[in-house]
This record gives C-alpha cells, structure tokens and sequence, in this order.
C-alpha cells in the first residue's frame, strides 16, 4: 500500500517551494523507487482566506491520516493584523500540538561549495554537518504557574516554570539517540546541571537511556560553553540534544553558522517517528511571486522527511547527492549566488531532478 504525505503548500514563496519539492518526489515515483500517495491542503492564510480558519478540520484530518507532512511557509504582512487564533501561524503552532510533534530536528549544514556564504572562516565550518534535536512541546514555554502578578509592596512581578518530567526527558533522548545512529553515533546532552535542578534530572535520564544505545557516545555540556563551542569549532558536534528553549537559541545560531536560509530543512517527530518536514525560513513576502526563491531548503525537508520517517536512507542520500551536484555545477538562486549570476525556482527545482536522473 502506498504511503500518504500530506502537501500544504502554505503562503508567500510556499506555493513555489513546494511546487519544486514535488517534483522530487514524483521523479522518485516514476523511477518505481518511491511508492508514495500525495494529498495537497490548504494551511495558514492560504487556509483563512478558503474558510475563515488557520487550520482547518479538513487538514487536521488529513495530517493526522497521513504518514508524513511536507509544509512550505506560513504567514504573510495582510494577516498581521487578525486576531491572534486566525494568524496564520496559528495554524502551524496547532498541528505541532495536535500532532505531538515534541522532537524538533534542526540540521546546520554547510555545502563545501557555499563554505563563503557564512560569516566564520570557511575552515572552521566547511562540510559542517550538526542536527540539533530540541525539546518543542514542554520546558518553560509552557510550564505552569505561569504569568504576571502584582506583589504586596505594588510592584509586578513576572514568573515561569521550567519542568520537565521523566517521561519527557526520555522520549527526547531516545529520539536523539536514534537520530545519531543514523549519522556519527555522538550525541552531546546541552543543559545547565550545575544550576538547574530540572538539568540534573534531565542528565540523570540522558545517563540511563543511552545505554540502551551502547552504539553511541554521549557528553554532556553546559549551554553557555556549547554556545561558545558552537561559533568556535562547531564540527567537534555530531548531534545535540536539548530544552526547548536551550534549543531554540542554539539551532538558530548553529543555522546562521551556515550563512543561507534558503538551505536549511527541518523535521518535527511523534513518537514514533511520524513527522513535519518544512524549511526553516518563513514564507519570505518581499520575493513572494517572482520565481526567485530558493527551494533547496524544502528540497532537502523531503530528503530529510525520507530518512526519519519513511526509513528510505537510500532516497535520502540521493537527494542530498543531487543537490550537491547541482551546486557543484554552479547552479545558484539568488539568495546564494553571492552577487553572481543566478538561476530561477523552477530552473533549480528542474536541475535537482535531472540530476536525480543523471
Ligand atoms: P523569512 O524567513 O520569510 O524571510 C527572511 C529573509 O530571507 C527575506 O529577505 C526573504 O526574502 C529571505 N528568504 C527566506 N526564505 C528564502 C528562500 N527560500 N530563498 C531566498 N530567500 C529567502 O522571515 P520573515 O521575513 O521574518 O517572515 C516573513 C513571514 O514568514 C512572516 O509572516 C513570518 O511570521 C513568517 N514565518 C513563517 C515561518 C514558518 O512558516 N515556519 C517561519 C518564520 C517566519
């Protein structure tokens, strides 16, 4: 029986990106490698615009019915101005709940070939390779008691409450663990033991599941010298594992490492690895319509959406082999062409899948 994947193109650059990405998978299709049921809906404003809501039953219904989800972007300046629960974001944010998406896969990778585009020295971060896996639906972010309340001498104070229970803790690990054993076998556990309390449980259960991985080899390191490591020699990481908001803060440092949005995947896993893929730019508004943006990022989420949730390693390198290729044929969009010359959307999307071909 073939696989269900749920298409939600989104806003902005979306529609474009995901039309690119498509066309990756139908090449996959048609080669008999990939027996795959597409199913397209509408998210975000494309989604309020439809129906007047961000999320509608109809797409819930289908992302839960689905094996995996591949999203473009969601928002756009004309929705700014709705109330918060019809933003478009909204409708992100509520997939990622109703879903239990709660391992979010953050790569930072540096084709050789862009090596300039970062703003470190090509040498200390050329052929980077890190996947940060961040704790998304616990942590202090949503961690109750939690908000503003006004003391006894009249002054305000602001409170929130970082908790993590055992259970949390673990199925974060293993997702880590499972990740680095499908890469470099190293994981580094980010947290901040010699303070926190929730760190010393949330090392304590690091310490016990990975020796259901004797495989991989794991170190600990607190979050302000990680932060350090990171800008300082980021290829000693293989994997990093970490809070919610540790890792909200480090994936987006360890993504700037890298110098191109445009470049970048990112997956959000269940339990049992059903999963999110979407780049982690956003639906980029000032370049929406112009076949300009980069689909590579979106290209490289479907790769990414191969090997963790469809367990098609094979697919997956092929896909990161093509877009190498294309890269090494100089084939740049705007975004990474460094003033040169540049190719469009389209022209990329159709360079990737005939290097697939190749
Ligand atoms: P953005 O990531 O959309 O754009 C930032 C800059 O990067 C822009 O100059 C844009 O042109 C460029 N850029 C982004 N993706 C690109 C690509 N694939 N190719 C070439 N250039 C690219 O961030 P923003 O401008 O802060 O936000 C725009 C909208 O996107 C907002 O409504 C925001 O809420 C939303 N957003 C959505 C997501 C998501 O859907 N996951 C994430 C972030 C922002």
């Amino acid at each position: 029986m073939s696989t269900k994947i749920a298409i939600l193109p989104g806003d902005g650059i979306g529609p474009e990106i995901i039309n690119e990405a498509v066309k990756v998978l139908e090449c996959l299709q048609q080669d008999h490698s990939l027996d795959v049921e597409l199913e397209t809906a509408a998210i975000g404003g494309a989604a309020y615009d439809e129906s007047g809501s961000p999320l509608p039953e109809s797409t819930l219904n289908l992302c839960k019915s689905a094996e995996a989800i591949l999203l473009g972007a969601v928002g756009g300046p004309q929705y700014e101005s709705l109330e918060r629960e019809l933003r478009p974001e909204k409708g992100l944010l509520g997939l990622r709940s109703e879903l239990e998406l709660f391992s979010n896969l953050r790569p930072a990778i540096l084709y050789p070939q862009l090596a300039n585009a970062s703003s470190l020295k090509p040498e200390i971060v050329s052929g980077l390779d890190i996947m940060i896996v961040r704790e998304l639906t616990g942590g202090i972010y949503f961690g109750q008691p939690r908000g503003i309340r006004t003391l006894d001498n009249g002054e305000k104070e602001g409170y929130n409450t970082l908790v993590y229970a055992e259970h949390e803790i673990e199925r974060i690990a293993r997702s880590a663990f499972d990740v680095a054993m499908k890469r470099g076998k190293k994981v580094c556990s980010v947290d901040k033991a010699n303070v926190l309390e929730v760190s010393e449980l949330w090392r304590e259960v690091m310490v016990r599941v990975s020796k259901e991985y004797p495989e991989v080899e794991l170190s600990h390191m607190y979050v302000d010298n990680a932060s350090m490591q990171l800008v300082k020699w980021p290829k000693q990481f293989d994997v990093m594992v970490t809070k919610n908001m540790f890792g909200d803060i480090l994936s987006d440092t360890a993504a700037m490492l890298t110098g191109s949005i445009g470049m970048l995947p990112s997956a959000s896993l269940d339990k049992n690895g059903k999963g999110m893929y979407e780049p982690i730019h956003g639906s980029a508004p000032d370049i929406a319509g112009t076949n300009k943006a980069n689909p590579l990022a979106t290209i490289l989420s479907v790769s990414m959406m191969l090997r963790y949730s469809l367990n098609k390693t094979e697919l997956a390198d092929r896909i990161e082999q093509a877009v190498s290729d294309v890269l090494d044929q100089g084939m740049r969009t705007e975004d990474i062409a460094d003033g040169g010359s540049f190719v469009s959307t389209q022209e990329m999307g159709d360079a990737v899948v005939n290097a697939l071909k190749a």
